[in-house]
C-alpha cells in the first residue's frame, strides 16, 4: 500500500461532530445533567475516544451497560461519574465498587451481592435503584419496590450504599403520542414518590433515552441518558431526521474499490446468482461484507457513492466483499465507495441502510466490526467545532 492508498475499508469518526450533538442535545434539556452512553464500544463508533469527547464537551456523566466496560473506561483514565446497569451475577462488582462506578440493581439479590462487593472493598458502594414503569425488560416490578427501597435504605444505614439514583426506562418515547409514554411517566413519578417518602435521598432521577431528549420535556427529571442521537444518527426515522434535530453523524464507512472490469449481458453475480446483468455493463467491487459488519440482509438493496451515483449492492452480500454495477462507468480502482456518512457530499446515511436491510440505524453503526479500523477525525477539543 502506497501512502496516499485507502486501507481497504475505514469507519471515519468525527468527534466535532460528536461533541457539537453533545451541546445541542443539552440545549435540548438545559435543566438537566447530561449522561454520554457509550455502551457496546459506543455504538460502533469506539467508546474512550467518545466518551472522553463527550465529557470535553460538558457530559458529567458515562453510562456503559456492562460493569466491564465502566472498568475499561476507568483503565483508559476516564474521569467524571460513570454508571452500568446491565447487572449479571458474579460480575466484577467490587472493582466496579472501588473504580466509583455507581451500579444498577432491579432485584434484591442483586443488592445483596453489592452490599457483599462494598464489605470486601472496605467503601461504600453507589447504587442506583431501577424501576419497571413499564418496559417490561430490566427494573423492579411497582409489587418488588417497597421491599428493594426498605433493603438498600437498611444497608444505607450500616454505611455500605449510598443510593444515588432512581430511574427507569421508555418503551415507546420514539412514537410520540403512545398512551405508554404518559403511563410509565406517572409510575415512574410514583415509585420516585415512594422511595423518597421511605426516605431515599437520590442525587439524580431519570428515564429519558433519545427521543425523549429530544420530544419529551417532561421526561428529562436531572439527568437525560442519549446514546444514539450523540452519534447524529436519529432514533427513528418517524420522528425526524437527524438535521431536523440540529444533529451530525459521526460516523462514515468507505472503502477502496478493489476491481472494476466490463461484464457481459446475462452474467450471474455472486453466490446464488440473486442478479444477473440486464446489458453489457461494468461491476465494482467493494472490499467489505458482513465480516466486517455491512448487514447481509441489505443484499440487492445497499446503496453506496461510487463516482458522485449512488450504486446498489448487485446479489448478495457476501462475507468479506460484494459488488456494485456501475453501469458502464469506469471509475479506477481505490475510487473511494461511500457506504453511509452525513450525507452532504450525497452519500447514504446510516438511516438509508438500515431500510435496505429492514433494521434500525441503531444495529447499522453498532455492528461495524472489530476489522474496520476507526479513523478518528477532529479529536482535540476546539479542532473542527
Ligand atoms: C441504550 C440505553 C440508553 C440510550 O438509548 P438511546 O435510544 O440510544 O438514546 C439509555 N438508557 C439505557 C438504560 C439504555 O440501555
Amino acid at each position: 500500500m502506497t501512502d496516499t492508498a485507502l486501507p481497504r475499508v475505514r469507519a471515519e469518526i468525527d468527534l466535532a461532530a460528536l461533541r457539537a450533538n453533545v451541546r445541542t442535545l443539552r440545549a435540548h434539556a438545559p435543566g438537566a445533567a447530561f449522561m454520554a452512553v457509550v455502551k457496546a464500544d459506543g455504538y460502533g463508533h469506539g467508546m474512550v475516544p467518545c466518551a472522553k469527547a463527550a465529557l470535553d464537551a460538558g457530559a458529567e456523566w458515562i453510562g456503559t451497560a456492562t460493569p466491564e466496560e465502566a472498568l475499561a473506561l476507568r483503565a483508559a483514565g476516564v474521569g467524571g461519574r460513570l454508571m452500568c446497569w446491565l447487572w449479571t451475577p458474579g460480575s466484577p462488582w467490587r472493582e466496579a465498587v472501588e473504580a466509583d462506578v455507581d451500579v444498577s440493581v432491579s432485584r434484591v439479590g442483586a443488592l445483596a451481592e453489592v452490599v457483599a462487593a462494598a464489605r470486601a472493598a472496605g467503601r461504600t458502594a453507589r447504587v442506583q435503584l431501577k424501576a419497571d414503569t413499564g418496559l417490561g425488560r430490566n427494573g423492579c416490578m411497582p409489587d418488588d419496590w417497597p421491599e428493594l427501597v426498605g433493603e438498600a435504605l437498611r444497608a444505607e444505614a450500616d454505611g455500605l450504599v449510598k443510593v444515588t439514583g432512581l430511574w427507569s426506562h421508555f418503551a415507546c418515547a420514539d412514537e410520540p403520542g403512545h398512551p405508554s409514554i404518559a403511563l410509565q411517566l406517572r409510575t415512574f413519578r410514583e415509585m420516585v414518590g415512594y422511595a423518597e417518602q421511605a426516605g431515599v435521598r437520590p442525587e439524580v432521577r431519570h428515564i429519558a433515552n433519545s427521543p425523549a431528549t429530544l420530544t419529551l420535556p417532561e421526561t428529562h427529571f436531572d439527568l437525560v441518558r442519549p446514546g444514539i442521537a450523540m452519534y447524529g444518527v436519529s432514533p427513528s426515522p418517524e420522528i425526524g431526521t437527524p438535521e431536523d434535530f440540529g444533529l451530525r453523524p459521526v460516523m462514515t464507512v468507505a472503502a477502496a474499490l478493489a476491481h472494476v472490469k466490463r461484464a457481459p449481458a446475462g452474467h450471474g453475480v455472486s453466490y446464488g446468482h440473486h442478479y444477473t446483468t440486464a446489458g453489457e455493463t461494468t461491476l465494482g467491487l467493494v472490499p467489505a461484507g458482513y465480516g466486517d459488519g455491512i448487514p447481509r440482509h441489505a443484499s440487492g438493496a445497499g446503496p453506496v457513492l461510487v463516482d458522485g451515483k449512488w450504486r446498489t449492492a448487485a446479489g448478495r452480500i457476501a462475507m468479506d466483499q460484494f459488488v456494485v454495477d456501475l453501469g458502464g462507468d469506469e471509475p479506477e480502482v481505490g475510487t473511494e465507495a461511500v457506504l453511509f456518512g452525513p450525507g452532504d457530499r450525497g452519500e447514504p446515511t446510516a438511516e438509508d441502510w438500515a431500510r435496505a436491510a429492514g433494521t434500525i440505524a441503531y444495529e447499522i453503526v453498532t455492528r461495524i466490526g472489530a476489522r474496520v479500523p476507526r479513523v478518528y477525525v477532529n479529536e482535540r477539543p476546539g479542532t473542527g467545532d
